[in-house]
């Protein structure tokens, strides 16, 4: 871009506005420019046709040198929020460059630069956060096997870094769900993105880039919908057979971001210290780097005040149970069944928090189960000190009502964003916190001493704002009622002028009626005179010799005297000045109550905690849940467990409860037969949902469990429905299946659900089979295992593998139908009851008849139907299906036909239609 005086298209003098801009725009190619002109933030050319389009704004032109018109666009000063927000959340970056002098005194040229860069990753603006779950920016470096990642939620002041081997990075990245991802800058993305997402990436990448004018290849990578709008008419559909990619929000930034010494220098800079040896990182220098990356770029993304960040905790992601997303996905943590619902997940069956603060601890501690016994019991301590006493918990509870988001107040506080209101709002949390320490004393006070401590009130800080700011301030700055009475007397003396003044002008009116004599008499006020005195035309006789005219009307004259114009300028004076300390008073306050960041940062997260503890304390009441014993022994034994969120849709005593007993010694695998909607997937679930509840510290749906400490819990279910990756479902079942054979270990919990489900009987029935007696003999394996299966024919293994236990669904018959009973016993289950089922789901009464028919004709003597895998040979069993069959040649060959490997699910699906469609009407299949 020329920075010359003159535009290189037309050769036209550049104004020195446009050149200002141009250099402003020269230093942020990549972000989109908001330039403030007076009461409007204006973009433009591409960027002002870019923000035309995706704020639905006008584009208008303006003249920027003889003759030479430039595409603009703008948004008012006053209400740029939600227009940020959408363009966030199209993935866009966006530069705030601000008038630094006032426009008004400034003599010449205003000053202008950009004083924020806006990312994904870095916004605090509360309309582009959501309440109840982190905004994290990321960062990730990688070296050889091992990387290093650093997180940060600036909006509530959290700091993590850790350092992992490579491919413990995706669960982890899966966990945090980053906003936005800083990566060093290369010519591919990083390994860890994956083959088939890199593909994707960089196919969109490069798409977003040239229509957006970045540099930044990863950027558009933030999602298709931004993709699309951007290149308008995208090509790309997902279900189609290109993959879709998983949409890493990528930043890339110069490497030299993430030099280690740099890093060093910056994270000792930015927390005032001389050594990281305090915060344990010293000897974890990817670690290192990616913090370093991360306070780096809000230096450059925050240019005038930097966010507040707490004290940078090293993780080490040992210490926390690893769930892959296909397990946070099956267990429904966090959204519940193929329409991600978030109401019928776990965490909202637990979620009785009452503060975002609560809301957002309890989901981290979710996605993170612990390894630790004693930082488990000191939780389940708490947990219990609320139990106990409903009285403490209700003052809890009711206390917890009256707080505010701290946390993101606090980040607010200090960023100078936050509005006078979330000033009291703090004060009243603050002043909360007297009262829910007190329900930490009296009986088991020894047990929650820790949390105790953390809740000293900062009295200070709500001392400080009790004095400072009116109970009921206005909602913005400026209007001369944020301040209380009393707390500044300077301030208090200029109100009182200026209502003096006031005064005099509003009795002026009055003294003049009655000295002139003219009834109709008026004082007004108006833009460009300022106040006026109004005589009709009628009356212009009476006008006294000390009136000055100042304005003609239709029907009248307008005067001014020497008094009014006097306390005019006082009145006018006395409201900027006014205005003017206001501010700055506000902002000393806000500066003042900065100092006492840290302890305001460990009040919230200690009544987070409070908040965390207390309402999985009400949940356990409610529900009837029990402390769970936790030991690490090799066994879990549940007695009476509930699944907790079906419990909950059933309604109170519908669930019928069931026992789990699994034991590294002894009955390591169970294999679980028994019909369809039998409650099989449930009770699996159910056994890995109050394994992960107890070791988030929760109390647990049973009446009695003693957990042996886990490390992982592995979840896969056969024929799932993976339309949206595109990938075969039983490629994905098999390729998941065998990360459970690579990875588990003796401390695993395995729950494997139909796994063989999405192939033939045979090829299904074998590869479960094989599946199981390879958990079963593998040394290294030696996991504990929840086997679902419909075959049940798998019973078998019990027989032959000593550590294998069959269990069924109870189910008995009543005149020819099927009752569930959802009860577990020992003991396979003989039959599947599939007829039985489909008589249940309404299937029509002739097929019903006709399937119990050709069920007897397979169970009779000699059919071998009960163990195919016991068959002599499949042509055997083919020949003896034969019968059933209406041979039919075309269809047969059709059906042969098909390049199976070559289709995609859906073209699969329309092929299946066709060929039914073409069974229907014999007449067409000739065509
Ligand atoms: P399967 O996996 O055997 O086909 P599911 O586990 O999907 O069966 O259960 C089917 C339905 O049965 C569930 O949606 C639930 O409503 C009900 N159910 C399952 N287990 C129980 C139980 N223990 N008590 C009451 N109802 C249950
Ligand atoms: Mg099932």
């Amino acid at each position: 871009m020329s920075l010359s005086l003159s535009d290189p298209a037309s050769g036209v003098t550049l104004t020195p506005v446009r050149r200002q801009y141009l250099k402003i725009k020269h230093a942020y190619p990549d972000a989109l420019v908001l330039f403030r002109l007076g009461d409007f933030y204006e973009t433009f050319d591409d960027d002002a046709r870019l923000a035309a389009r995706e704020l639905e704004i006008t584009l208008t032109s303006r003249n920027m040198g003889k003759g030479l018109k430039i595409p603009m666009a703008g948004v008012p000063a006053h209400s740029l929020e939600p227009y940020l927000a959408r363009l966030i959340k199209k993935g866009h970056k966006v530069a705030i460059c601000e008038q630094l002098t006032d426009p008004a005194t400034s003599r010449g040229l205003v000053e202008r630069d950009v004083v924020r860069v806006v990312t994904p990753g870095t916004v605090l603006e509360s309309a582009l956060l959501d309440q109840n779950s982190n905004n994290y920016l990321a960062a990730v470096v990688e070296d050889g096997p091992a990387v290093g990642l650093a997180y940060v939620d600036i909006s509530t002041g959290e700091f993590a870094a850790t350092q992992l081997p490579s491919e413990r990075l995706l669960p982890e990245l899966e966990r945090i769900a980053p906003a936005e991802i800083l990566v060093p800058a290369a010519d591919s993305l990083p390994s860890w993105v994956g083959e088939e997402n890199r593909a994707a990436a960089m196919g969109a990448g490069v798409m977003g880039a040239a229509a957006m004018g970045t540099g930044v290849k990863g950027a558009a990578v933030m999602g298709a919908a931004s993709v699309e709008s951007k290149t308008g008419g995208d090509k790309r559909r997902p279900g189609s057979n290109d993959f879709p990619f998983t949409p890493y929000p990528l930043t890339q930034l110069n490497p030299a971001t993430f030099d280690l010494d740099l890093a060093r220098a910056g994270l000792l800079a930015q927390y005032e210290i001389r050594s990281l040896e305090s915060f344990g990182c010293e000897n974890l220098p990817l670690a290192v780097r990616a913090a370093g990356a991360i306070v780096d770029y809000l230096g450059q993304t925050y240019k005038t005040v930097k966010p507040r960040l707490a004290a940078l905790s090293v993780y080490s992601s040992g210490a926390y149970m690893v769930l892959d997303p296909q397990t946070r996905r099956n267990l429904e943590l966090f959204q519940a069944g193929r329409w991600e619902n978030r109401k019928l997940s776990l965490l909202s069956a637990l979620d009785l928090t009452r503060t975002p603060m609560g809301g957002r601890l309890l989901r981290r501690w979710m996605g993170q189960p612990l390894l630790q016994l004693e930082e488990l019991e000191r939780r389940l301590d708490a947990v219990e000190h609320f139990f106990k006493d409903a009285f403490r918990r209700g003052d809890a509870r009711t206390a917890l009502t009256n707080v505010a988001d701290l946390e993101r107040v606090l980040s607010r506080v200090q960023s100078g964003t936050v509005a006078p209101r979330e000033l009291i709002a703090l004060k009243t949390g603050i002043t909360a916190s007297a009262r829910l320490a007190a329900t930490l004393e009296g009986e088991g006070a020894d047990q929650v001493a820790w949390l105790f401590r953390q809740l000293s009130p900062v009295p200070e800080v709500a001392a400080l704002i009790e004095e400072s700011i009116a109970p009921d301030p206005a909602g913005s700055l400026g209007e001369g009622n944020i301040i209380r009475e009393g707390f500044s007397p300077e301030l208090d003396e200029l109100k009182i002028a200026s209502r003096d003044a006031r005064g005099f002008i509003a009795g002026l009116e009055a003294r003049e009626r009655e000295r002139t004599g003219i009834r109709n008499l008026r004082v007004g006020y108006n833009q460009v005179f300022g106040y006026y005195i109004e005589i009709s035309k009628a009356n212009l006789g009476q006008v006294p010799d000390d009136y000055t005219r100042r304005q003609t009307l239709a029907n009248g004259e307008r005067y001014i005297v020497p008094e009014l114009k006097e306390y005019e300028s006082l009145v006018l004076n006395a409201r900027e000045r006014i205005q003017e300390m206001e501010r700055s008073l506000f902002r000393q306050v806000c500066s003042q109550i900065g100092n006492y960041a840290e302890s305001i940062g460990r009040l919230a997260a200690g009544i987070a905690a409070l908040d965390v503890f207390s309402a999985l304390a009400e949940v356990a009441a409610v529900h009837g849940y029990v402390r769970p014993r936790l030991n690490l022994d090799n066994a879990i034994s549940i007695k009476d467990g509930r699944h907790p969120v079906v419990e909950q849709t059933l309604g109170p005593g519908a669930y019928v409860p069931n026992d789990v007993q699994l034991s590294n010694e002894d009955a390591r695998i169970v294999v679980l037969t028994g019909p369809n909607m039998a409650g099989k997937s449930t009770y699996i679930r159910q056994a890995a949902i109050i394994v992960l509840m107890a070791q988030i510290g929760s109390f647990v749906p049973a009446a009695e469990a003693t957990i042996g400490l886990v490390d992982r819990i592995f979840t896969r279910v056969g024929l799932q429905d993976d339309l949206t990756t595109g990938q075969s479902t039983f490629m994905v079942e098999m390729v998941e299946t065998a990360a459970i054979l690579n990875q588990a270990t003796p401390r695993s919990l395995v729950i494997l659900d139909e796994i063989g489900r999405g192939t033939s009987t045979y090829d299904g029935l074998s590869i479960a089979r094989s599946v199981i007696e390879h958990l079963h003999n593998d040394p290294r394996l030696g996991c504990k295992t929840l086997f679902a299966t419909h075959y049940h024919e798998l019973t078998e293994l019990a027989h032959t593998l000593p550590g294998v236990r069959n269990f069924s669904v109870a189910v008995v018959e009543e005149e020819g139908r099927v009752v569930f009973l959802h009860r577990i016993v020992a003991g396979g289950a003989d039959r599947s009851y599939g007829v039985h089922v489909a008589q249940l789901a309404g299937l029509p009464r002739a097929v019903v008849n006709r399937a119990w028919e050709v069920l007897e004709e397979l169970e009779r003597p000699g059919s071998n139907r009960k163990s195919p895998a016991k068959r002599s040979s499949k042509s055997e069993s083919a020949a003896r299906q034969m019968p059933l069959f209406q041979p039919d040649q075309p269809l047969t060959d059709a059906v042969m036909n098909l390049d199976i490997p070559n289709l995609t699910p859906l073209e699969a699906i329309n092929k299946l239609y066709e060929l039914q469609e073409k069974a229907r009407n014999p007449e067409d299949r000739l065509s």
